[in-house]
Formats: C-alpha cells, sequence, structure tokens
C-alpha cells in the first residue's frame, strides 16, 4: 500500500472508510503511482449521508447570510489557494499548470455567485389576492443531496454545484473521480476553515458501488451527475425512478463551422486551443472542424504545421501547451479511435500515436503521452464521428453550405456546445436560432457560460430539465412552496363549498 492515502471527509474529519477497496492514484506525466484511494462501501456511503442528514436542520436555519459569509470566507481561502490547487489539479490529472489555474478560476466565479444567495432567495408576494388574503411564494432546501463528478475538472465541476448547494441550506455529499482525488480533499479543508460546520460537506471517495448507494438512498433527495453519457442517462432514470431531482450532464462532440468569411488567422488559433487544449480530456473541446465551402484547402495545412509544433510536456512546466492522457486506458481508448478512423477511410494528417515520449523529459518516459491527431475528410457515418474520443484528435468534415453545416450538427446525438466562425451578423444570427445545442459560441470557441447564466447541454448531452449553476442552480437545488395567509377578522365567507376565487 502506498504511504499517501486518500480517505473521505465525512462529519469535518478525513476518515478512511471500513472498506479496504482501494485504486491507485498516477501522475500521468511519469507514470508512477502517487497514491493510493479509498473506494467507499455502502456502510461509508450510509455514515456520510448520517452526517448530512444531522447537519440539515441547523444549516437551513442559518440565515441566507450568515451562510453567504462562509462561503465568502471560503472564497477568500479559495483565491489564497489557488495555485495550490491547480498544483494538486496537474499531478493527478496532467493538464498544464495555466490550465488548471482556469479550471480554479472558473470555480471561484460560481463561488463569488453563491455569495449573493440572499439576493437569489428572495421571494415574491402579492397583497390583497383576495380581500383580507396575501399570498407569496419562497424556495426552501431539498435536504442532503449528492454531486458525482468526472475526473476532467476535479475542481471547477464540484464547485458547479456545492457552492451553490450549500449557500441554498442543503447538505453535500460529493462523489469526485478516484482518477484525481486529492484536491476534493483540499476544498473539504478550506470549507471548514471558513466555518463550515460539520457534516454539512461530506465527501466520499469511489466508484460504482458508491454511487449506487448514493442513488438508491432514500434520504438523498437530489442528484448532480457530470460523466460520460451511458452512465448520466442510468442515473437519471434510476435516480428518477428512486423520486429523486436528478440533473444528468453527458457526453459530447462539439463542432465548429468555419465560413468562408471568418478571420482565417483566429480560426486557426480557436481549433488549436479548443481542440487539443487540456489534451482534449474537455466536455466543451472541439473535436470536430465543420469546414464550409473551400476553406479546408487552406486550413488543414495550417491546423496540421500547428498540431504537429504543440508543446507537450509535463503540465508543471509553464509554457507547457498539451499534457499527457489522464490514463493508459484512455491512452489506448484514444488510439483505437485513431485506428477506427484510418480503417474506415478518413485521411490521417497528422498522427498523434507517433509522438515520442522521451522528449518530454527525464522521468516521463512513462507517462501517458500522445500528440494531436488530426483527420481530414471525416464523414458523418464514420466512428471518429459519431461517438465521444475525449482525447487530442480533431475530426474535419467538409460541407458546401452552413445549411448543410446546421443539419449535421443537428442530427448528432450530442448538443453540449458549438462554434461558429464568420464575419456575418447574419449567419451568425442564424445559426444561433436555428442550432439544436446547448451552447453556442459565435467568434468564441469554448462558450462556457459565466457563472449566473447557468451550463448544460441539449440532446444526450444533459438528463434533467435543468442546468448546472446559475439561477437554474438555486432552482435545482430548492423547492418552491407558495403560502397563502388570513389574518383578517372583518371578512367573514362563512364555508365556501365552491372553489375559491378572488372577491
Ligand atoms: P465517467 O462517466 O467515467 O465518470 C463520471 C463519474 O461517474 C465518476 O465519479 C465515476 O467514478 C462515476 N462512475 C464511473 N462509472 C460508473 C458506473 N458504472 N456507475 C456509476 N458511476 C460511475 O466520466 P469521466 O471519464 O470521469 O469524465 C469524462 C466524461 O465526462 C466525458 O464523457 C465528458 O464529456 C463528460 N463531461 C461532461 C461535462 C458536461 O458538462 N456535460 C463536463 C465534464 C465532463
Amino acid at each position: 500500500m502506498s504511504e499517501h492515502r486518500i480517505g473521505h471527509y465525512i462529519s469535518g474529519q478525513i476518515n478512511y472508510g471500513e472498506s479496504d477497496r482501494t485504486q491507485p492514484v498516477h501522475n500521468p506525466a511519469t507514470g508512477q503511482v502517487s497514491g493510493e484511494v479509498c473506494l467507499a462501501s455502502p456502510v461509508d456511503v450510509d455514515s456520510a449521508v448520517a452526517a448530512a442528514a444531522a447537519a440539515f436542520d441547523s444549516w437551513a436555519d442559518t440565515p441566507p447570510i450568515r451562510r453567504a459569509r462562509v462561503l465568502f470566507k471560503f472564497l477568500e481561502l479559495l483565491n489564497a489557494r489557488k495555485d495550490d490547487l491547480a498544483r494538486a489539479i496537474v499531478a493527478e490529472h496532467g493538464k498544464v499548470f495555466t490550465d488548471a489555474q482556469g479550471e480554479v478560476a472558473r470555480g471561484i466565479d460560481i463561488v463569488e455567485f453563491a455569495c449573493g444567495i440572499p439576493q437569489l432567495l428572495k421571494g415574491d408576494y402579492t397583497e390583497q389576492v383576495s380581500r383580507g388574503i396575501d399570498n407569496w411564494t419562497m424556495r426552501q432546501p431539498l435536504g442532503v443531496v449528492a454531486g458525482i463528478t468526472p475526473f476532467n475538472f476535479p475542481a471547477m465541476v464540484p464547485m458547479w454545484m456545492f457552492p451553490v448547494a450549500l449557500a441554498a441550506g442543503n447538505t453535500f455529499i460529493l462523489k469526485p473521480s478516484p482518477l484525481d482525488p486529492s484536491v476534493s480533499l483540499m476544498m473539504a479543508d478550506l470549507l471548514k476553515q471558513a466555518g463550515l460546520p460539520d457534516g454539512v460537506f461530506n465527501v466520499v471517495q469511489g466508484d460504482k458501488t458508491a454511487v449506487d448507494a448514493l442513488i438508491d438512498h432514500t434520504e438523498v433527495r437530489a442528484l448532480s451527475f457530470v460523466g460520460s453519457t451511458p452512465i448520466a442517462n442510468t442515473i437519471y432514470q434510476r435516480g428518477a425512478a428512486n423520486g429523486k431531482r436528478v440533473q444528468a450532464l453527458g457526453g459530447a462532440k462539439n463542432h465548429l463551422v468555419v465560413m468562408p468569411d471568418a478571420d482565417m488567422d483566429k480560426t486557426v488559433d480557436a481549433l488549436i486551443g479548443a481542440a487539443y487544449g487540456s489534451a482534449g480530456e474537455r466536455c466543451m473541446a472541439i473535436s470536430v472542424a465543420v469546414m464550409v465551402g473551400d476553406v479546408a484547402d487552406e486550413l488543414v495545412p495550417r491546423i496540421a504545421e500547428r498540431a504537429r509544433e504543440l508543446k507537450i510536456k509535463n503540465g508543471e512546466n509553464l509554457d507547457a501547451e498539451m499534457g499527457p492522457i489522464v490514463t493508459r486506458q484512455a491512452h489506448e481508448r484514444i488510439s483505437g479511435y485513431i485506428a477506427k478512423g484510418v480503417e474506415e477511410g478518413a485521411e490521417l494528417v497528422v498522427d498523434g500515436r507517433d509522438f515520442d515520449a522521451s522528449s518530454v523529459g527525464e522521468g516521463c518516459e512513462n507517462g501517458f503521452w500522445m500528440g494531436g491527431t488530426l483527420f481530414d475528410h471525416v464523414t458523418p457515418d464514420m466512428t471518429i464521428y459519431k461517438e465521444e474520443i475525449f482525447g487530442p484528435v480533431l475530426a474535419c468534415v467538409r460541407v458546401p453550405d452552413i445549411a448543410t453545416a446546421i443539419q449535421l450538427i443537428n442530427d448528432h446525438e450530442f448538443g453540449n456546445g458549438v462554434s461558429c466562425f464568420t464575419e456575418s451578423g447574419n449567419v451568425a444570427r442564424e445559426f444561433g436560432r436555428r442550432i439544436q445545442v446547448g451552447m453556442v459560441g459565435i467568434n468564441v470557441p469554448i462558450p462556457v457560460p459565466m457563472s449566473w447564466h447557468g451550463f448544460g447541454g441539449w440532446k444526450r448531452s444533459l438528463f434533467g430539465d435543468m442546468h448546472a449553476y446559475g439561477e437554474e442552480g438555486v432552482r435545482f437545488y430548492t423547492k418552491q412552496k407558495s403560502i397563502m395567509q388570513r389574518w383578517s377578522q372583518t371578512i367573514d365567507t362563512g364555508a365556501e363549498f365552491a372553489m375559491p376565487t378572488s372577491k
């Protein structure tokens, strides 16, 4: 067993649980095992839920402004420690340090939003809906809620969830990815330092066993899930069947449409960053470039040149543009997709499998390294077009016009993000209106909405009704109550047998 054990966090304490199941944690840059994460049993999940349930009444009774003050303090601590969090992400995920800093910054945005909870929870009120009767609505927390998060944003995606859930008065259980679990405990520690009462925020490390126990637990009122589509779909169905509120965000295949009038220099920059940044392991990464007219003849050679020149290094280096793939298994999966693309007839312009790991530097020879891959002449029937690869692979599809581009995208099963590069306001406007995708960028390659707008895809990229964070997040983590009240003694209507109406 490794010396570095990564445990659960229950009732304000690190806890190694009753289960002796563990899983090694790797540094993807070196391939070395850096720790051992505990995998919770149903009994461990029960303890976390019991802690969260015990803490609920008191936290829900805490005035929203006081809950917000805890979050303000958390924000201050996060800002002071943000580079430590980013370093922990680099060490277990492999993404480059500047990208990890960006991830933490986008999580901090949500904490800032959640600090406004007194305003966000303000209800509405109507005086005199009938004589002597007033009616108002208010929003109340759900109880114990859980978040199940993916490996690719170990700080930001949990922060899409818990700041809003806690601000709204819920108690929370986070089940992070076992691939990069350490940052969850750092956030738990900062919340404690900020004055969050024990039991309000808990972490259970684990795999399917922990997730199943959360989905089936009667005390867990709502589940927020972010991860791949098949699991999102299962969690949505099983959670809903168990009577829970569920939002389950799934996978993606994001297209970037290049119109012939686009600024080609900016488009090349956008494609390179959005396809290969974070080694393509982003749910908003661009994995398909839709080249309209003859733009591919100019763009494909320019993208190929830049893809070959990517600075692929250990993410600790400040000038690194792309780090390693998260695991050896993911590396094999991506390599398999590249082979499939060749087999199905796509033109392989740059092959990331050729990347020489020994060029990265000493100690990194056994890391999970791969270069950027570029395919041209990809068609919609090919596996590399249809499925999410989740790696540094860009597929170029050639289409004759914008109408065909829009139809192509609307026919895809995923609908997370999309982008259109053009200098035409009319094309941009029509694209924004007609595209069947939840998050749209016009000359913006990765249009991740700001914290007060909410994040969510369409089609098989999101199961559920509400997007993450923003006002949709507040609605997800609260239930509405309407109160109608009469104090006036002046009106005596006697017994009423007809449906009451305004008098
Ligand atoms: P994943 O689906 O493998 O895992 C996500 C979470 O589910 C993890 O906590 C994992 O431990 C748990 N899990 C894994 N297998 C499970 C099972 N059989 N039953 C129950 N729980 C299980 O996803 P990942 O590889 O960690 O992350 C990458 C995926 O997440 C990609 O598909 C990506 O598009 C997606 N993603 C989507 C968004 C979005 O906002 N739509 C954001 C980030 C990532």
